[in-house]
């Protein structure tokens, strides 16, 4: 799962999309698209937009343009719930005509509350509903002829042509007392490995350089269809993390694993990591460590031999590079939980992590728990955590300086050129700030001698 609530984008893209298309121009056939929530609502958002434009229509570069608005929502937390209503309202305000859809179209009651005069609400992973909406509020007046507009084989990504989230399955099996998720999405459904990896390797083809495997639990890969047998490139392949990362491996790319828990059998994929196979990267929603509140979450794999297993993975692999989020202040949480917490941080040496504080989600379990932890306490709690992870983080960091690390570049501005090195995710983690004096290009995957370091951002030199 994620609690990292992302900036809704309406049709950012519009230019890269428009210059493939040979759609006339005077004709309304332009949609406009606004996409909330985490990465994994970002892939869906992927998904509709392609489908969109192989049927032909055009992305709308503002609302005004726009013949129809598609809103993606996220429904996560209560504060997601208010910023994706508010975005509904900001469409109807601007253009009127507007599709719902996403994890909040799930409770369509309260959509259609709201705005009476919505044209239609589908939930998370309905996609030809959406698709279909926009169809009957918006025809195509024009005959499309999906030869001559073509979409790229890999389809329409929101992200920099360099990286490209990978989707490999959908719900979750676990129900976490603070999380709606599985109401929303439903239970785990892994998709089948060979269309996984015939995705990858299209997005290989097209030039993407750094996949970062998403989903609720992507250590739990294949469990539902019992690791089923499938087939790539005529060769067997089991549904299965470790056969997924190693295949993953293959493509000579980078491979980035989130929302993994510590399972006893992600043991195995640490070796991978130590052979430069996939990165040596983990993105682990730890949330918690007392034992006691991890038991009243109800979180997965939390039994109490975490921390020896983290230190055995650095044995195998001391690059080992792991992120995770907090919550703090969850119902119960004792001072005595929270710095144990702490403590565990330190002893983990968890490299990056971003952190929240609870908030009832309507719906959840946790709801019903007693003893709320007080809104200031939560806030200082927040900080205290924040704080400690820079303390952390200030240790590490220094210790790169002097060494030699691949770094991916991400933007070249005025400013200066800009990349990450393997252990950082874009968005949620730092950057490589890179003086030069050679030509770089977007997507260069270069080798940085580092000069300096911040508690979370590197500086280096590339000759
Ligand atoms: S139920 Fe737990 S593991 Fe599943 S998505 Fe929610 S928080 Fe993540």
């Amino acid at each position: 799962m994620t609690v990292a609530i992302c900036i809704g984008r309406i049709a950012a893209m519009k230019n890269a999309l428009d210059s493939e298309s040979n759609t006339p121009e005077n004709t309304n056939s332009k949609v406009g698209f606004v996409s909330l929530g985490c990465p994994k609502a970002l892939v869906d958002s992927e998904r509709i937009i392609t489908q969109l434009r192989n049927d032909g229509y055009q992305v709308a570069a503002d609302y005004d343009e726009a013949g129809v608005v598609v809103v993606n929502t996220c429904g996560f937390i209560d504060s997601a719930k208010q910023e994706s209503l508010d975005s509904i309202r900001e469409a109807m305000d601007k253009n009127g005509k507007v599709i719902v859809t996403g994890c909040l179209g799930k409770d369509e009651q309260l959509i259609q509350q709201n705005f009476p005069e919505i044209l239609s609400v589908s939930g998370p992973q309905q996609y030809e509903s959406v698709v279909g909406a926009v169809h009957s509020h918006l025809p195509i007046s024009f005959q499309h002829d999906p030869k001559i507009d073509l979409v790229p084989p890999q389809g329409i990504k929101l992200t920099p042509r360099h990286y490209a989230y990978l989707k490999i399955s959908e719900g979750c099996n676990h129900r976490c007392s603070f999380c709606i998720i599985p109401s929303l999405r439903g239970d785990l459904a892994s998709r089948p490995i060979g269309d996984v990896m015939d995705e990858a390797q299209r997005l290989v083809d097209a030039g993407v350089k750094e996949l970062l495997v998403v989903s609720q639990d992507t250590s739990a890969y294949g469990l539902d269809i019992k690791y089923r047998t499938g087939f790539w490139q005529g060769r067997p392949l089991k549904t299965k993390f470790y056969d997924l990362c190693e295949a993953l491996g293959e493509l000579g790319i980078w491979v980035r694993l989130h929302y993994v828990y510590p399972y006893p059998h992600v043991d195995e994929v640490v070796p991978l990591m130590a052979e430069g196979k996939i990165l040596p990267y983990l993105d682990i929603p730890f949330q918690h460590a007392s034992p006691r509140v991890l038991k009243d979450m109800k979180r997965p794999a939390n039994d109490a031999k975490v921390l020896e297993r983290i230190k055995r993975w650095r044995e195998i692999c001391p690059d080992l590079n792991i992120r995770s989020t907090f919550i703090v202040g969850f119902p119960g949480e004792t001072e005595e939980d929270f710095e144990y917490l702490l403590d565990w941080m330190d002893e983990a040496e968890i490299d990056r992590a971003g952190a929240f504080k609870y908030e009832a989600v309507e719906g959840a379990k946790a709801n019903d728990l007693p003893d709320h932890v007080s809104p200031e306490i939560s806030e200082l709690r927040l900080q205290l955590l924040m704080d400690n992870q820079r303390r952390i983080s200030e240790k590490r960091m220094p210790k790169k300086v002097g060494t030699t690390q691949q770094v991916l570049i991400d933007e070249i501005s005025e400013e200066g050129i800009v990349g990450r090195s393997w252990a950082d995710a874009p968005e949620i983690d730092g950057l490589v700030y890179i003086q030069t004096n050679k030509e770089l290009s977007p997507g260069d995957l270069v080798e940085a001698k580092i000069t300096a370091a911040d508690e979370y951002d590197l500086w280096g030199e590339v000759n």
